[in-house]
């Protein structure tokens, strides 16, 4: 890892971003900086702060909850706001993932800035139909699906919008761990909209593949018009395992992960119906 040669406090995202492109790929914000202390860039030399830039906030806006880039998960799993939306479920597991000491500085901005494959949040975000806003000297949005798939070099996340027409559908993860604090070998998210006892839209994603965040459309539209039911759940259980792509790493081998794809379809079941399998 390269040496830092300046900590840069920025005073608003203006000045963050001016400074961002003075220095090109010499430079990287910062969230939480775990990330950046564990591996940067060979090439970084200046972090740039962005604690003073105003970014720290979760609140409830007319097209959704707003979410600071510099709110930790620990401020996530505190908010009212947050543990009212998609049956609180981002909340929930912002307050439990790795260590209460790291949840303390873990931001949400690094959270999507690094997105690591085995990443819980940024998945979960993607299934509850996440956008991301940009600052790259004007203000622009984009789903956080199309975001980490081509990331906009340079531009400060301000901020993530859950928005509102997602608040009453339910929402959920199950992230297969060997510990509490382990990170995921799968990991599972969904956001289910119904209709009295039918699903009308559904967001699946799984991670940690051993692959980044994905996005299932074809899976999801099995569940569309489709009952809540155990026949609903076992048809998909039976299905997924042969789309989601899944591969062998020193964690677990392809088949032991296709397993797991199986079991979070029957847990998403239990979650959806109250009944256990
Ligand atoms: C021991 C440990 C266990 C963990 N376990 C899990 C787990 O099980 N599940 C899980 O989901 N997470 C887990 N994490 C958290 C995960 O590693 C986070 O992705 C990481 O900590 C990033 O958060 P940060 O705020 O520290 O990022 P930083 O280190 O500050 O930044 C990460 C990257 O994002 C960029 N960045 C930061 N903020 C912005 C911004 N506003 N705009 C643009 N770019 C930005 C930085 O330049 C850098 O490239 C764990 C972390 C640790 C240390």
């Amino acid at each position: 890892m390269g040496r830092i040669h300046e900590y840069y406090h920025a005073t608003c995202l203006e000045d963050a971003f001016a400074k961002a492109r003075e220095l090109g790929s010499a430079a990287a914000y910062v969230g939480g900086g775990i990330e950046l202390v564990l591996r940067r860039n060979a090439e970084v030399t200046t972090l740039i702060d962005l604690s003073q830039c105003g970014l720290d906030y979760v609140k409830a806006t007319p097209t959704g909850i707003e979410i600071g880039s510099q709110t930790t998960l620990t401020n996530l799993s505190r908010s009212s706001d947050l543990q009212q939306f998609a049956g609180g479920s981002l909340a929930y597991w912002a307050g439990r993932i790795a260590h209460n000491n790291v949840r303390d500085m873990i931001t949400i901005g690094g959270v999507i800035g690094r997105n690591q494959p085995w990443n819980d949040v940024v998945p979960h975000l993607v299934a509850l139909g996440a956008q991301v806003l940009l600052y790259d000297g004007a203000e622009r949005s984009m789903l956080l699906a199309d975001y980490i798939e081509a990331k906009q070099a340079g531009a400060i996340i301000k901020s993530v919008l859950l928005p509102s027409e997602n608040a009453g559908a339910s929402g959920f993860m199950w992230r297969f761990t060997r510990t509490e604090q382990d990170i995921s070998t799968l990991h599972f998210s969904s956001l289910i909209h119904t209709d009295g006892e039918t699903v009308s839209s559904a967001n699946l994603v799984f991670a940690g593949r051993p692959g980044h965040a994905a996005l299932y459309p074809q899976l999801s539209q099995e569940l569309v018009g489709k009952a809540l039911s155990h026949t609903t759940f076992a048809k998909l259980a039976e299905r997924a395992p042969a789309v989601v792509e899944v591969g062998s790493d020193l964690r677990a081998t392809e088949e032991y992960r296709r397993e797991l794809v199986h079991a979070a379809i029957v847990y998403l079941e239990e979650h959806m119906t109250g009944v256990t399998q």
